[in-house]
């Protein structure tokens, strides 16, 4: 069954399935074997359903799957720094309403919104999509670090969304992400 599949971060097919729920003695043997990958006794709606042994994204199970760049309706990006929380932003970026809301800080030192045209929302979108954003995987950790830096982002098609996010460790295309953000908001986002 996994044979078929393939990793979207990385195309390595050494993909193995999740299994939610309260592990057997036998499924923890799979998961020692690197066979399976215990996902937890928490299963929603969202849980992603496969992983990948090499570069360890999980994927799958979004109810956003399927949905086109174009059906995107607004996109929220949060980074947060341990070191520092006056770094630390959330930017939404709202495509029907051409408008993006800055808020920096623990006590929003940094607030704004600006209106975006509609040329730009559009190159936004196209951009979106050189990035590989759907299919980014659902997260990236880096569990050697224990502090540092956490990032989410929120991708809105109306009614529903899909979440990424991470601990230290981020997609490839993260850097060209943040370039993003930063040409519509004027802002550096990192
Ligand atoms: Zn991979």
């Amino acid at each position: 069954m996994s044979d078929k599949i393939v990793c979207p971060e990385c195309g390595s097919n050494n993909v193995v399935p999740i299994v939610y729920g309260l592990p057997t003695w036998e499924l923890r043997q799979k998961a020692e074997e690197g066979k399976i990958r215990l996902g937890g006794c928490c299963i929603y709606e969202n849980s992603p359903r496969f992983a990948c042994n090499d570069c360890n994204c999980a994927w799958g199970g979004e109810k956003s799957s399927g949905k086109k760049y174009e059906e995107i309706r607004r996109i929220k990006a949060s980074i947060g720094h341990h070191c520092d929380s006056s770094l630390n932003v959330c930017v939404e970026i709202d495509l029907i309403a051409c408008r993006v809301s800055w808020n920096q800080g623990l006590y929003k030192q940094v607030s704004f919104e600006k209106p975006i045209d509609a040329a730009s929302a559009k190159k936004f979108i196209e951009r979106l999509r050189q990035l590989r954003v759907l299919n980014w995987g659902q997260r990236y950790d880096n569990p050697g670090v224990l502090d540092g830096t956490q990032w989410s982002i929120e991708v809105g098609f109306g009614e529903v969304c899909t979440v990424k996010g991470g601990s230290n460790a981020y997609p490839k295309e993260w850097d060209g992400f943040c370039r993003l953000i930063q040409d519509v908001a004027g802002r550096p986002f990192k």
